[in-house]
């Protein structure tokens, strides 16, 4: 087993958004959050992008903090969106980069296909939408959840998620993901670990095919995010099985979105042993210690 690097601290979140993504606050502000909820390893895992990376990282240090870098790839299997966490990735990797650049290009004409759809049955527009989005970020459905909150449409993201944005209303529009076997093999090249974020939620999405899941296993997945508030009990149990028989690490984590979600920071967390783990096999760029 793996030993703490030097300088390794404590209770740990791995899964955290900044408004570089569609997280409410900076990458700085997301680690003061964190800390002040009791976090001494923190990951910033916004979507399709690792710009806020030196932002949190400096914040991180200075708080004392260990600071591991992530993203959350989104990927796509068959119907079902299927997100990639990635820690330890090298950030310049050519193919990476090529894809997470593809991503959010789609993103962001999909995100005005959404408001146009949306446009014909209410007062809101694209301008409405770049109002509410910092320019640099990955444009999500949470984006025009806040236009639809500033037009007085709907009162929060939760309500904007649960009518308008979700597919069953008829607005929705898919973006470009690549299938969760690149997405796996393009973090694994890149030295990096790739972990299933919330692999078991409800409804929708659910879980995908176990034989499915052990073909990323072979393609190099590194673990699942097991403790997450949107898996179901019993696909956690499942999951505990497969990592067990495969080795793999587990993590839990809070998927803290600032204001946006009402995940708070810490409310799941990764044990010292599984970070340990984590650490030992990404290879693309250092974790940052205090
Ligand atoms: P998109 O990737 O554009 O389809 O949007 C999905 C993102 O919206 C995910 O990152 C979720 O974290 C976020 N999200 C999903 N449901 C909610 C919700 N009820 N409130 C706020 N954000 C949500
Ligand atoms: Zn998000
Ligand atoms: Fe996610
Ligand atoms: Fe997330």
């Amino acid at each position: 087993m793996a030993t703490p690097s030097a300088g390794f601290t404590g209770p740990a979140d791995l899964h955290l958004h900044s408004h570089q993504s569609d997280g409410t606050e900076s990458p700085a502000e997301v680690m003061r959050q964190v800390h002040a909820h009791g976090i001494r390893t923190a990951a910033l895992t916004d979507h399709d992008r690792s710009t806020g990376w030196a932002e949190a990282g400096d914040a991180a240090v200075a708080l004392g903090m260990t600071f591991i870098p992530g993203m959350e790839l989104s990927a796509k299997h068959e119907w079902r969106s299927v997100h990639v966490l990635g820690y330890l990735f090298d950030p310049e990797n050519e193919a990476l980069r090529a894809e997470t650049d593809r991503i959010r290009g789609d993103r962001i004409g999909r995100a005005e296909r959404i408001v146009r759809n949306i446009g014909r049955d209410y007062d809101l527009d694209w301008e409405d939408v770049v109002a509410q989005t910092n320019l640099d970020a990955t444009v999500g459905r949470p984006h025009i959840a806040d236009a639809l909150i500033a037009r007085g449409i709907v009162r929060d993201r939760t309500e904007a998620f649960d009518g308008i944005l979700h597919p069953r209303e008829g607005y929705y529009e898919p973006h470009y993901a690549p299938d969760p076997l690149t997405a796996v093999r393009l973090i694994t090249q890149a030295g990096g670990v790739a972990v299933i974020a919330h692999p078991v939620t409800s409804g929708r999405d659910r879980m995908m095919p176990v034989p499915f899941i052990e073909r990323l296993i072979a393609a190099g997945l590194g673990g699942f995010e097991i403790d997450h508030r949107e898996n179901t009990e019993a696909g956690k149990r499942k999951l505990r099985e497969i990592a067990a028989e495969h080795d793999l690490i587990i993590t839990g984590s809070s998927d803290y979105h600032g204001s946006g979600k009402p995940n708070r920071p810490g409310e799941n967390t990764t044990s010292d042993e599984m970070v340990a783990r984590l650490i030992a096999r990404g290879t693309g760029i250092s974790p940052r210690y205090p």
